[in-house]
């Protein structure tokens, strides 16, 4: 047990502290490099080999020809496990992990979102 008098030291201490924890969300925490979070795809880079699908272990990717040499991905965000085991297999560059984390959502369907072209400047969910 500790004695009162070391208590109180203690405890005048943790009040000139730094405190471990942070203000989320109303403090913004910058995740490190390499975070794994929201999927990002280039659709101008993506040549369609469907690697990404087939190394995908929650089958949370599909990329759908939609022209001659263009492509969209339909990336299920509930469903994904934020591996980047496709960022890893994609040959061309055309996936990126970003460090968005933010996710939620009130539905299942919103968190099914569509990338192409036309999209990929907002690449908000489809709904
Ligand atoms: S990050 Fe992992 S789970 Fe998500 S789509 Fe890519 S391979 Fe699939
Ligand atoms: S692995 Fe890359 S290039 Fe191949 S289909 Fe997937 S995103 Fe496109």
């Amino acid at each position: 047990m500790i004695r009162p008098g070391r208590m109180i030291i203690q405890v005048l201490r943790s009040l000139f502290k730094k405190p471990a924890t942070s203000l989320y969300p109303f403090v913004k925490t910058e995740m490190p490099d390499k975070f794994r979070g929201k999927l990002k795809y280039y659709p101008e880079k993506c040549i369609g080999c469907m690697l990404c699908m087939k190394d995908c272990p929650s089958d949370a990717i599909v990329i759908k020809k939609v022209g001659e040499k263009k492509y969209i991905a339909e990336i299920n965000l509930a469903r994904c496990i934020y591996c980047a085991q496709c960022v890893d297999s994609c040959p061309k560059d055309a996936l990126e992990s970003t460090k968005e984390f933010e996710l939620a959502k009130l539905t299942r369907d919103q968190l099914k979102v569509v990338i192409s072209e036309e999209t990929q400047s907002s690449s908000e969910p489809k709904t």
